[in-house]
């Protein structure tokens, strides 16, 4: 009997498990949508800022679980989202596919509504049409990018009365497609009038240009921007729905950045022909198999699709392609054009005119060599001269240009990598790309700091290139590891979220943001430019212009003397950074910030014989306490003010300090995720208030912030065969045999 039993409960629970397994099959094979609302996706509590004086962008990204949704109106889906009273929506934009027409909304049926025993307001909003971007369905690696989204919807929103420190917005959809969501929202004031003028230049982008926003509310957003000083911002797209802004910020006084479009110069649209003329055979690239790219899968050569001797050569279509593509930048008003090329330095090319080049240049006997036994035999004369051929490509834009576009400036976006390392006699490690910033001399007018990374990194990376390269610095603060914060980044990180139950530690942001401008600006940088997309990072950005106002000129005049500053760490006990599981802030981030001695963090300048000392802390968890010993300093009386604090650090009760004490030294304390800026000078600072000091002698020795410079040469030649590796498995998969056109061979 109990036999029985048993079979027959193992019967009924296959029975169980098959219709189981049966109704999982057919949910996840039905349509849903999944919505991510940006920037409270950037946090792992869903918390995020607001203005209190300025317009907030809200935006709603529609993904699809199970199959491509393409009519999700006629479904009867309706979109609600619940707003405390206080916050008022002043208009949605709603953008459905890429360069699809779009909408702009500014009355919407709107009902009262009770959430946590207060006054709500529910709005009915517009939805997009189509649903085409998918939901993940695995989780993305470390912190990557998660995917585009071209269906989405934003708000505006702007309190007309003070927002209370916790509110919340609720969201909905109804219909055939049901789901849900909130987060928290905590209002953000600036600080009220003028902020100071910073030599610094600030740049950042506006809207997206495919989003049909209205006079009012780029006009806020230009309110905004003039308000935080930024000088320049992207170049309208001449092409999309927002065609014609340009005057809106262009009678606003701001300038322009841009040439994106150039990073396609090496690229086919197919049909390889303007109105100059078409492409010839001679001017296809020809690849590690010694083929010509013509009408072969551009997947072979990672679409990349010219000559690069070709593209420098006046005449020829890449050439042209060039041109033309720099002119309608300078045409669409950038005054500073950055370009992104990332041009390869093993994918191309080994055309009979590029190695007859690349012999001349490395003063080498000419030789019959395979491409790839080219580059084994010679790694470091094709490192030169890949980087050669980029630098002509920017001088014959530079010539081209700047006759006509006074002004005009030409930039590449690149960055250094295993800076531990030396080329050579350049220090500060190598190019991944063909585009050494160290190797373009005078044919650059600005080098665009492509570091991307976040946290500690991104300031030690830019002291590799200032310290490398004497050409001017933009860079990039704030950073959410390999990309800035977006909407469809962010998207893409919640769901991985979800599947994984990791955190990304984001928390930090508005504290990282201002250590990371002050930290970048004192490493070399003379602009800095990034996405003012949530309150916290502008109210970062005010605070930030009113330190560097007061401190810019000993970075933009005056001398590095870190020599004369021994700083020793002498914080007590183990951070809680330790125990941080989160994929970026306690993976990527602490990762540099161990691999770069990111304990102590200093840098020090001097002008016109006073000093400046920042001490970086950035531990988003432990006070650290730091003692700090300046040599050699002349004799007399000085006054030590912190200028981010305000505060005048005193020694015994008394105002000024010896020579000999400060070399003695004292220590002091840097808060998480903070700076101190400390201003030695010979008479007394303003501030709000004092400390006292004690000063005393470190017990222990001087911390060296650059102990992972090995000092030793870099491996050019294990370097290149690793460059090697992915353009010959992109041939392999896609090039040579599997191509139909037989008639590639290249004339020798
Ligand atoms: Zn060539």
């Amino acid at each position: 009997m109990k036999k029985n039993k048993n079979q027959k409960d193992m019967k009924m629970k296959t029975f169980l498990l098959v219709c189981g397994i049966f109704v999982l099959l057919s949910c996840q094979a039905k349509e849903s949508i999944r919505i991510y609302a940006y920037p409270a996706s950037i946090y792992d509590d869903a918390r995020c800022s607001v203005y209190q004086d300025f317009q907030t962008d809200l935006t709603f990204t529609f993904h699809y679980v199970g199959g491509k949704i393409t009519d999700l109106r006629s479904g009867g889906t309706k979109f609600f989202v619940e707003l405390p009273e206080e916050l008022k929506l002043l208009e949605a934009s709603l953008m459905d596919g890429w360069k699809k027409p779009n909408e702009h909304y500014t009355s919407f049926p709107v009902s009262p509504a009770e959430r946590d025993g207060r006054k709500y307001l529910r709005y009915e909003l517009p939805v997009p049409k189509s649903v085409l971007q998918p939901a993940l369905t695995k989780p993305l690696p470390g912190g990557m990018f998660g995917g585009t989204t071209n269906n989405l919807v934003v708000l505006m929103v702007k309190p007309d009365k003070p927002m209370p420190e916790n509110s919340k917005v609720y969201w909905e959809t109804v219909g055939q497609y049901p789901y849900q969501g909130e987060f928290s929202i905590y209002p953000v004031k600036l600080p009220e009038g003028k902020l100071p003028k910073t030599r610094i230049a600030l740049q950042s982008q506006t809207h997206l240009p495919n989003l049909g926003y209205s006079d009012s509310a780029i006009k806020e957003q230009i309110r905004l921007f003039r308000k935080l000083n930024i000088s320049a911002v992207n170049a309208q797209m001449p092409s999309g729905p927002n065609q014609g802004r340009k005057e809106l910020w262009k009678s606003a006084g701001f300038s322009f950045y841009g040439g994106g479009s150039l990073m396609h110069v090496f690229w086919s649209d197919g049909k390889d022909e303007d109105s100059t003329g078409k492409a010839e055979e001679r001017d296809y690239l020809a690849g590690l198999d010694g083929l010509r790219s013509k009408g072969v899968d551009r997947r072979a050569y990672h679409m990349r699709t010219f000559c690069p001797q070709a593209m420098i050569t006046p005449g020829r279509y890449p050439y042209r392609k060039l041109i033309r593509l720099g002119r309608e930048a300078a045409e669409a008003g950038s005054m500073f054009l950055d370009i992104d090329i990332e041009a390869d330095l093993c994918i191309m090319c080994y055309c009979p005119e590029c190695l007859n080049a690349f012999f001349r240049f490395s003063k080498l006997p000419p030789e019959k060599l395979e491409p790839e036994q080219l580059v084994r035999k010679y790694p470091e004369q094709w490192y030169r001269f890949r980087s050669e051929q980029t630098r002509l490509l920017y001088q014959a834009l530079r010539n081209e240009l700047k006759g006509d576009y006074p002004g005009i400036q030409i930039g590449a976006n690149t960055v250094l990598h295993r800076f531990g390392e030396d080329f050579g006699n350049l220090k500060y490690g190598i190019c991944e790309f063909a585009e050494d910033p160290r190797l373009m001399k005078e044919s650059l007018d600005f080098i665009m700091a492509d570091t991307l990374v976040g946290g500690l990194y991104d300031a030690v990376s830019v002291d590799a290139l200032a310290l490398s390269s004497s050409l001017p610095v933009i860079a990039i603060p704030g950073s959410s590891y390999c990309v800035g914060y977006s909407h469809a980044n962010f998207a893409g990180r919640r769901q991985t979220a979800e599947m994984t139950g990791d955190t990304y530690g984001y928390g930090q942001r508005y504290e990282y943001h201002k250590l990371g401008m002050l930290h970048l600006a004192a490493n070399g940088a003379s602009a800095l430019r990034y996405n003012i997309d949530e309150a916290c990072v502008a109210k970062a950005t005010a605070e930030a212009l009113l330190i560097l106002s007061n401190v810019e000129d000993f970075y933009l005049d005056g001398k590095r003397a870190d020599d004369q500053i021994g700083v020793t760490d002498l914080t007590r006990g183990a951070s809680r950074w330790q125990l941080d599981s989160s994929r970026v802030r306690g993976g990527i981030w602490k990762h540099y910030y161990d691999s770069y001695c990111g304990k102590v963090q200093s840098r020090t300048h001097q002008l016109n014989g006073e000093y400046l000392t920042g001490l970086y802390n950035w531990d988003p968890f432990q006070t650290k306490k730091w003692h700090l010993s300046m040599k050699k300093l002349p004799q007399g009386k000085w006054y030590l003010t912190d200028t981010v604090s305000n505060t005048r650090f005193t020694v015994g009760g008394r105002e000024q300090w010896s020579s000999e004490e400060l070399e003695k030294g004292f220590a002091v304390s840097i808060p998480k995720a903070s700076c101190r800026l400390l201003r030695l000078s010979r008479k007394p600072l303003p501030c709000h208030g004092t400390e006292d000091l004690k000063c005393e002698a470190a017990d222990k020795p001087v911390y060296n912030q650059y102990a992972w410079r090995q000092n030793k040469q870099l491996d050019i030649g294990k370097f290149m065969a690793e460059k090697l590796k992915r353009p010959l498995d992109l041939i392999r998969r896609y090039g040579g045999g599997k191509n139909k056109d037989q008639n590639r061979k290249v004339e020798k």
